[in-house]
């Protein structure tokens, strides 16, 4: 079936804004090239995103022997996203530019919120960040605890939430005329430390150590799923039989171990304090030596240790990056981690692994849902990695490169 003109033409829109985009700066001449288009379809083309301003011209390149041609690129401003993350203590939201800077953000205190109260304030805070938003939205990206299908926006279970099956994105797209995607959080963040982390390699492991614990997989550069939305769910793998019981029904989970929900528990003989504030307390136990919770955090970090040994032995994947709450205790649980997995995986795979922490933290969730949006929903390709030690990209050839150079919560840069 021949495509009709209206496809054709909305199809070489979308073509021609991600080569500008993908490019940094760029001439119609090399937009034709990189297309495959012709240049009176590419002027054409170019002219309409022009006029929304999707694109501008930003003066002229260096002459290759005629007039020097004039280039355009995106502005950062172009269009905004809205993003929000579910987290274990509170929601938090932000309105984006297309560079992944923050120009909003709203929190919401969490802790107790489940069920149809925690949808509420989810689509409460939604509308506050949608109604803040200046520019034209491209979409609403929402980093979820627990399954979450992408295709169809629908939670699958999130325990957390006490949510299971619920269809949050078609709901967010029928109040507010967007496209929403939903993720769960820990492949979010794998998607982020992918486009905004620190280096830019293929392969990538991450996972999220606070409260609970979860992975995402990154492969070929591509966020992998899994067949049933669940890849990277390491933290609801039994570990210890007839163990602590876990949130999930279980008994003995990896999360039941290596948490920092884990740790405190088994520090606390009394009733539970707020996580945070056990955070601050066991920390500065941990830094001065205490040794009893250097026990407690160093078992945690062999724990967890050996299951990522399983998944060197799964995936063969070279990089593991480790973000959230307890990577704050640092290099001992670090060298502990490291040690156990080293000792569980076939020493030549383990030895060409590296495990580092991230770089992103509290924002990664925010930056993984804005990344789903560009690259699914306007067809942005991921710049190639930039081979190591090379010297750093021009700041507006890529996503990776603008604003965000590993430092994470950057906000609005000056330009
Ligand atoms: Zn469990």
């Amino acid at each position: 079936v021949k495509a009709s003109h209206g496809s054709v033409r909305a199809h070489n829109e979308r073509l021609v804004f991600a080569t500008v985009f993908d490019s940094g700066q760029v001439s119609r001449a090399d937009v034709a090239r990189a297309t495959g288009l012709t240049r009176p379809t590419v002027s054409d083309v170019m002219s309409t995103l022009l006029e929304r301003g999707l694109v501008q011209e930003v003066g002229r390149g260096p002459s290759t022997g005629g007039k020097a041609p004039i280039l355009l690129r995106v502005p950062a401003d172009a269009r905004h996203i809205v993003v929000v993350h579910l987290g274990e203590f509170a929601f938090r939201g932000a309105v984006l530019n297309l560079r992944g800077e923050v120009l909003t953000d709203v929190e919401v205190p969490a802790e107790d919120l489940y069920g149809e109260e925690a949808l509420e304030n989810v689509r409460d805070l939604v509308r506050r960040l949608v109604a803040t938003a200046d520019r034209p939205l491209v979409g609403i990206g929402v980093g979820v605890p627990g399954l979450a299908n992408t295709d169809t926006g629908t939670i699958i279970e999130s325990v957390n939430l006490g949510w299971r099956d619920l269809p949050l994105g078609p709901m967010l797209q029928e109040s507010h005329g967007l496209p929403v995607y939903v993720a769960n959080d820990g492949q979010a963040t794998a998607l982020a430390e992918h486009v905004f982390g620190g280096r830019r390699t293929e392969n990538l492991f991450v996972v999220t150590v606070g409260r609970g614990i979860g992975a995402g997989v990154v492969l070929d550069r591509v966020l992998y799923q899994g067949d049933g939305w669940g890849a990277g769910e390491i933290g609801h793998t039994v570990v210890v039989d007839d163990g602590v019981e876990c949130r999930c029904g279980n008994r003995g989970c990896l999360e039941t171990v290596a948490s920092s929900r884990a740790i405190f528990q088994s520090l606390s003989d009394g009733p539970p304090e707020s996580p945070r504030r056990s955070l601050a307390t066991t920390l500065e136990a941990f830094s001065s030596g205490d040794s009893k919770v250097r026990q407690v955090v160093l078992e945690a970090g062999r724990q967890l240790g050996a299951a990522l040994a399983g998944v060197i032995g799964a995936l063969d994947i070279h990089r593991i990056v480790l973000t959230g709450p307890v990577t704050a205790f640092g290099s001992a649980w670090l060298d502990a981690l490291r040690e156990s997995m080293a000792s569980r995986a076939l020493q030549r795979l383990s030895g060409q692994t590296t495990v580092e922490l991230g770089v992103l933290g509290e924002d990664a969730v925010l930056l993984g849902a804005s990344a789903l949006l560009l690259t699914r929903e306007l067809g942005l390709k991921l710049p190639p990695a930039a081979p190591e030690n090379a010297s750093s990209p021009s700041p507006d050839l890529a996503l990776t490169a603008a604003g965000r150079p590993g430092q994470g919560g950057a906000r609005r840069s000056e330009n």
